[in-house]
């Protein structure tokens, strides 16, 4: 195919010398041939047409980029007629699939230079590049760009979804709550961040595959559960954002909440594994929360927080209350930050009363707080905090060799309890910071015991259980602290040979006023009994509640009755005047008032 219309056939016409003619024919021959080399090699769909409209020259791939014969322009029509019955163009006014081909007419006709990319009929993207000459006509190039435009589609999908769950991401997220804030939707919309809870156990237990299949499984489950209007994307690890109108009110959001746990709760199995995870939402309202992407995410977050705070599975909404608790609770973790080095903390000491005789066991380490402006704060009010913000771990370290250091004072067989939390058994240090506080101390492991709670088992269960038995072989004692206020209890007693039980204070106050608990706590002190286990009921305060816990078998007590706890100083006094049976006589509380801290006042 001779696609180039070549003024060849002219030289012979050349008034030239037959030499030289002949000569200029060899040369015109081989620009020819060059030209047309370059012209096929090229990657673009190239024409030139003169200036009565004609096509002058072309390559092969403008043929064929316009499915176009070999002969289209043979017959001496004009470009534009051949183009407008090419396949690509041809019927171009009437057809509405094919609107690109008005606007590339209208590029022809036009007189300056001008690209267009346009999308055709068979999705093929086409860069046209219209050039008019000096000497009328003009060059045209078709660049085929749809690898490049599907390569950059794939780009800006993947700048705006998250890979894992396909899920939109915080950038389209945030982009698509300012178009909406832009167009001021009358209705408003909401925003809501739903976190998982305890995911990262998940990880570390299962293994990171299992957690992105959970992950995504989560995510399919939260797009199920909403209106296909609604946008639901991955915002994080474990967090993900929905964005759905406000217009059905609060009680409908509140509901889709509701919906959105129930629905995430569910158990999941996961090649074989049985896997159950809750989640928490914190909801902001646009515009009443918000009229800005930073104002509405900072509150969403911070209501997740509430939620989180408030016991997790659960939801709550944006209050302005929580952005002073949230600036309240930011400077007391800078302090708390700071007290590690300014040496602030102390410990207080309990005795634990052996109630078969009466007899000081020994006593719990409970940890305080000596802070500048505040005064004494309790362990209730800072340890959550410092769990939250890994601080606990060489807090709770100092702890066990103050407290170590501390018994070795005491006379034998006096024993000390420390309390662990979770945090504390994460990686492979708490044997070794328990053994080094021994050895440093000098204490005797049989007079350490250790102090876990429920929750600790119910996450990581299988890890915490072989630390627990690495302790026992130490020779140091295992006790299950505030028993009764987790999920399953009595499941836990089985898992692992507790030395003692402690009784939740909440069921030594109900036995005044609830029969129940009275009855959990003899079934406690029975099941102890036969277990081997020693019971210690905590937070006694009255004679009555003393009387009920001797009768049910109780072997131990710890509260106000006997003594608040105490600085370290007062316990060699303590233990000098202490005698069976002095609580009838004269009880601790009527003397110390109720303010459970009450006992600072005598730090020094
Ligand atoms: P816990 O281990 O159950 O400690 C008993 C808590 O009950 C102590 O509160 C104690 O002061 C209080 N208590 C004792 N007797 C009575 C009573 O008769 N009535 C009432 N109403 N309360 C009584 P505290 O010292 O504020 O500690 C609260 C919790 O903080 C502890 O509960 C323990 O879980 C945690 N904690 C304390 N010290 C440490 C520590 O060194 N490390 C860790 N990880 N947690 C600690
Ligand atoms: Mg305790
Ligand atoms: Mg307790």
């Amino acid at each position: 195919m001779n696609v180039i219309h070549s003024p060849c056939a002219q030289v012979a016409e050349l008034d030239e010398p037959m030499r030289t003619r002949k000569e200029l024919v060899r040369e015109l021959t081989v620009q020819r041939d060059r030209l047309t080399t370059a012209l096929e090699s090229m990657p673009q769909g190239i024409c030139m047409v003169d200036e009565t409209g004609r096509l002058t020259i072309c390559n092969r791939h403008f043929l064929e980029m316009l499915q176009l014969p070999a002969n289209a322009f043979d017959d001496g029509k004009t470009y534009v007629d051949v183009l407008s019955g090419s396949p690509v163009f041809g019927e171009h006014i009437e057809c509405p699939v094919r609107p690109y081909a008005a606007e590339y007419f209208a590029m022809v006709w036009s007189n300056g230079p001008a690209n267009v990319q346009q999308q055709w009929f068979d999705d093929r993207v086409m860069s046209i590049t219209h050039q008019p000459l000096a000497t009328g006509g003009f060059i045209e190039t078709f660049d085929d760009v749809t690898e490049l435009r599907r390569a950059d589609a794939r780009i800006a999908h993947m700048a705006m979804h998250d890979a894992l769950t396909e899920l939109p991401n915080r950038a389209l997220l945030r982009q698509r709550i300012e178009e909406t804030l832009l167009h001021g939707d009358p209705a408003g919309f909401a925003l809501l961040y739903v976190d998982l809870d305890r995911f990262k156990n998940v990880n570390d237990t299962l293994g990171h595959p299992i957690g992105d299949a959970l992950l995504q499984q989560v995510a399919a489950r939260l797009t199920q559960q909403l209106p296909t209007s609604a946008l639901v994307a991955r915002i994080g690890g474990d967090e993900f954002a929905v964005l759905m109108r406000s217009d059905t009110g609060r009680g409908q959001i509140a509901m889709l909440a509701e919906r959105l746990i129930c629905g995430v709760s569910d158990p999941y199995t996961i090649e074989g594994h049985d896997i159950v995870i809750g989640t928490s939402v914190g909801i902001a309202i646009a515009p009443e929360h918000g009229d800005d992407w930073a104002a509405l995410a900072k509150h969403a977050d911070l209501a997740l927080y509430e939620a989180k705070s408030a016991g997790r599975g659960c939801y709550r909404f944006f209050e302005a209350k929580l952005e002073h608790s949230m600036q309240a609770h930011r400077a007391l973790a800078l302090e708390l930050h700071q007290a590690i080095g300014r040496h602030e903390f102390e410990l207080c000491y309990q005795p634990l009363i052996n109630l078969h005789p009466q007899r000081i066991n020994g006593f719990e380490a409970l940890l305080r707080w000596r802070n500048p402006k505040r005064g004494i704060v309790g362990a209730g009010e800072f340890v959550p905090l410092a769990e939250e913000l890994s601080l606990i771990v060489p807090i709770g370290e100092w702890v066990l060799r103050h407290a170590c250091w501390r018994a070795t004072r005491w006379p034998e067989p006096l024993r000390v309890s420390v309390n662990l939390s979770a945090a504390q058994f994460q990686g492979d240090g708490l044997v070794d910071t328990v053994a080094s506080a021994l050895r440093e101390s000098g204490l005797a492991p049989h007079r350490l015991e250790l102090e876990i709670t429920e929750s600790m088992l119910l996450e990581n269960t299988e890890a915490v259980l072989a630390v627990l038995h690495r302790l026992r072989r130490i020779g140091v004692s295992i006790s299950m602290d505030d028993f009764g206020t987790g999920y399953s209890s009595l499941s836990y007693v089985t898992m692992f040979p507790f030395d003692r039980i402690k009784i939740d204070q909440s069921f030594t106050k109900g036995i005044d006023e609830r029969p129940e608990a009275g009855a959990v706590i003899r079934a406690v002190t029975g099941l102890c009994a036969s277990l081997g286990i020693v019971s210690t009921a905590e937070g006694v305060e009255t004679i009555a509640q003393l009387d009920f816990l001797s009768r049910a078998g109780c072997d131990e007590a710890q509260g106000y009755l006997f003594s608040r706890p105490r600085p370290e100083q007062e316990i060699a006094r303590f233990l000098a005047s202490w005698e069976p049976g002095e609580s009838r006589r004269a009880p601790i509380l009527s003397e110390a008032g109720t303010d459970p801290h009450a006992e600072q006042d005598d730090l020094s």
